[in-house]
Order: structure tokens, then C-alpha cells, then sequence
């Protein structure tokens, strides 16, 4: 069989624990013997960050700057029993906050939808994708307890002088807080937004509460409305598709009631909180892909779950395990598909889309995971093993 040939190589950032097997096993089956797969290669796993003192992951962000495209292996972020249990240097930051510090992106979030396993709304027909704006707000929040009785007061210096509002005249204790963001952020996650809207053909709501903060929340909606009016309003008409603002109380009715199919982006705390809603709603961490969008358009997809530990002992002990590997194969396939569309390679975009059918109909004919089979109401479920449920796909794969 002739392979489809790429010409662009897609940055691959390997993983740990189970996910790092899984990666594999999805190269070895469901990959490499239908893709001329071109890749540059990174090593996130945790004993190369140790070996290369981390420089490894900044080195990846770099070529998924360069190159467009990458896809993310589940990686362990270390603590402290991680630092004993790999003898490691240091306790390495989150790679994937390095990454997304590098590229500055946005992160989404969506559901990947199967038959036999129903949303708890049941309206919702399409996936929503979550678009969590990721800087700022209460996650660079300054709190204190007021002790007693008091003024707090804000006062911002520059060098023309200080300017000072008061918060509070306190006739007895209480707590404050102060949240800040800036124009550059806001500005780099409405455009994440508006290049994500576009390149999936979804309609955009963003949703924040300016009736009560007029200025905070007001800089949010009128930084949107402004780069959609000047950059993207004939590109979203030509693409028919739509931005509209929506204040957070009214998009949350409106969400409940939806059949989905549309991108909801949220300020940090929103989207903090509602993602984890949403996933649970669709059903499970498990079937829920994320990908960092950068404002310049770079990519970067990844499942949304972590390294599933508990799963890779029972495999290093020579037990059969039953993790679930559609979001590592769906972060493949964005990745294919993205990659295929900025090169022109048509090919490509559809061995993308023929896999993602491929799997959602091996677990729609009743072969999945445990996680899976336990939610799903399908009669006369199959459980498979990973190794097992992965050939499956390849199975149904080969008779399309
Ligand atoms: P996790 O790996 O997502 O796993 C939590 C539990 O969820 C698993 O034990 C399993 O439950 C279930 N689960 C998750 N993914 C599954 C799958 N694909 N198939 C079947 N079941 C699945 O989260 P964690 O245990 O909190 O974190 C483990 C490691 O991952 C940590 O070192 C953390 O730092 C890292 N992490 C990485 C990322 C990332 O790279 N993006 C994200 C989150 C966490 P049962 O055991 O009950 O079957
Ligand atoms: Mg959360």
C-alpha cells in the first residue's frame, strides 16, 4: 500500500507513564503503516527533562513555534514524591506551562461524542468547546485579611504621580482582594479565539459580567468587539459564522439550552469552572481533547487527561489494562488534519478524518474500554484491553 506523504514535519513531544505506551502502541497500529509520518521528535518524557535540565521542553515549544504544528504526549508534572521516585535534579515547572508560556496560547477544549454514551443535557447534539482564557484575574489574585476597622485603598503609581480609589472604609474586620489583567493578554486570547472560530467553522460567544465590573469586564467585551470589527468581521461573514458578546448569566441559560456546535470563551475563573461542567455533562475526561492555540496560529493538541498512573503499575506488573485512548488518538488526528490543511494536503486531512470515524464507530459497534463500557448504554458491550481496543480501531479501519 502506498503511504500518504507529508511534506511539513509535525512537532512530536512524547510523554509519560501509560499514555507514553499508548503513544506507541497508536504509531505503531494506527499510523505508521498508512503515513509517511514525518515528525521532529522530543523527548518530554520526565528522565530526558531531568537529563537535559528541562532545556528539552523549551526546545519543543520552540520548533511548535517554528513548525505550526505539535502534538502533546500526557507528561507527569513533577512534585515532591516525583522528584524521589525519578532521583530528579530539581522539581521541574508544568511542560505544559512552559509551552504555553512560550506560545501564548489559549487553551480548548471539547468533547468527543459517541452514541450510547449521552450528554446530561439532552439537547446538546454537538460538542461545546471551552476556550479558558489563561492569565490573570483571581490566579494572580493579592488577598488579605482585614483585621479591623480601616480603610483599604488602591493606589496606582506612575511617574506623573499616584492616584488612590478607596475600596472599603471596614467598621469591623473583613477580607479584600485585588485582580489584575493587561491589554496585551486580553488582547492575545480574543485573537486565539477568533483564529480557533475560524478554523473550525464554529460560531463564538464570549461571555463576561460588564454590568457589574464596567471597567474590568468592560475592557474584556470592548477589546473583543474592536479586533472582531477590525480584523475579523468580513473574515467570519465570508466563513458564516458568527461572534456575538453575551453577558455570562444569559449564556449560561442559553448554553443549557443549546444543541452545542459553538465555542464559548470564558475569562480564567469562568472557564476554570466550567470546563470541568461541561466535561462531566459530555460524559468523561477521558473522550475530551484540548488543543493550545497561539495568536499567530500555532497549534499544539493533547488529550485532556493526565498520564493515568494508576493504570501504568498495574501494566508494569504484566496486567492487562483497559485505559482508554481516544483523546491521545484525536490529538494525532487534529494535529494530521491542521498540518494537512496548512500544507495543502488533502490526503492527509481525510486519513485524519477517516480515523476519528474509525474509532467512534469501534465503540459505537459495542468494543471499548472499561471506562467507557461502564457509562455507555449500549447493549451487548465488549471491554477490551488497551492493546485490544486499539486493534479493533485498525480492524474497522481497514474496512472503510
Ligand atoms: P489522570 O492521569 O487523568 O488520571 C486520573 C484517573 O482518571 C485515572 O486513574 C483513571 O481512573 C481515569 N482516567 C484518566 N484518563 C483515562 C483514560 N485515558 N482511560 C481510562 N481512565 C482514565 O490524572 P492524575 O492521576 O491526577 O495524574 C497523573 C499524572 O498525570 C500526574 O503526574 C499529573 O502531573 C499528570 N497530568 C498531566 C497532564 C498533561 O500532561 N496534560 C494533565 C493532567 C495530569 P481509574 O484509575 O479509576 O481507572
Ligand atoms: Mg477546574
Amino acid at each position: 500500500m502506498v503511504k500518504i506523504p507529508m511534506t511539513t514535519p509535525i512537532v512530536e513531544m512524547d510523554g509519560d507513564e501509560m499514555t507514553r505506551i499508548i503513544w506507541k502502541m497508536i504509531k505503531d497500529e494506527l499510523l505508521l503503516p498508512y503515513v509517511d509520518l514525518k515528525t521532529e521528535y522530543y523527548d518530554l518524557g520526565l528522565p530526558h527533562r531531568d537529563e537535559t535540565d528541562d532545556a528539552v521542553t523549551h526546545e519543543a515549544a520552540a520548533a511548535n513555534r517554528r513548525l505550526g504544528v505539535g502534538v502533546k504526549c500526557a507528561t507527569i508534572t513533577a512534585n515532591a514524591q516525583r522528584v524521589e521516585e525519578y532521583h530528579l535534579k530539581r522539581m521541574y515547572p508544568s511542560p505544559n506551562a512552559t509551552i504555553r508560556a512560550a506560545l501564548d496560547g489559549t487553551v480548548f477544549r471539547a468533547p468527543i461524542i459517541v452514541k450510547g454514551i449521552e450528554p446530561l443535557v439532552p439537547s446538546w447534539k454537538a460538542p461545546i468547546t471551552v476556550a479558558r482564557h489563561a492569565y490573570g484575574d483571581i490566579y494572580k489574585g493579592v488577598e488579605f485579611r482585614v483585621p479591623g476597622p480601616g480603610k483599604v485603598t488602591m493606589t496606582m503609581e506612575t511617574a506623573d504621580g499616584a492616584t488612590t480609589s478607596l475600596v472599603h472604609e471596614y467598621q469591623g474586620p473583613g477580607i479584600a482582594l485585588a485582580t489584575h489583567n493587561t491589554v496585551a493578554s486580553i488582547q492575545s486570547f480574543a485573537r486565539s479565539c477568533f483564529e480557533y472560530a475560524l478554523s473550525t467553522h464554529q460560531d463564538l460567544w464570549f461571555a463576561a459580567k460588564d454590568t457589574i465590573l464596567k471597567v474590568y469586564d468592560g475592557e474584556f467585551k470592548e477589546i473583543f468587539q474592536s479586533i472582531f470589527d477590525a480584523d475579523y468581521k468580513d473574515r467570519f461573514a465570508a466563513a458564516g459564522i458568527g461572534y456575538e458578546y453575551t453577558l455570562i448569566d444569559d449564556a449560561i441559560a442559553r448554553v443549557m439550552r443549546s444543541q452545542g456546535g459553538f465555542i464559548w470563551a470564558c475569562k480564567n475563573y469562568d472557564g476554570d469552572v466550567m470546563s470541568d461542567m461541561i466535561a462531566t455533562a459530555f460524559g468523561s475526561l477521558a473522550m475530551m481533547t484540548s488543543v493550545l492555540v497561539s495568536p499567530e496560529g500555532n497549534y499544539e493538541f493533547e488529550a485532556a487527561h493526565g498520564t493515568v498512573t494508576r493504570h501504568y503499575y498495574r501494566h508494569f506488573r504484566g496486567e492487562a489494562t483497559s485505559t482508554n485512548a481516544v483523546a491521545t488518538i484525536f490529538a494525532w488526528t487534529g494535529a494530521l488534519h491542521k498540518r494537512g490543511e496548512l500544507d495543502g494536503n488533502q490526503a492527509l486531512c481525510d486519513f485524519a478524518k477517516k480515523l476519528e470515524r474509525a474509532t467512534i464507530a469501534t465503540i459505537e459497534s459495542g468494543r471499548m474500554t472499561g471506562d467507557l463500557a461502564a457509562s455507555s448504554t449500549l447493549p451487548g458491550k465488549t471491554v477490551l484491553n488497551t492493546q485490544e481496543f486499539i486493534k479493533a480501531i485498525k480492524e474497522t479501519l481497514e474496512t472503510m
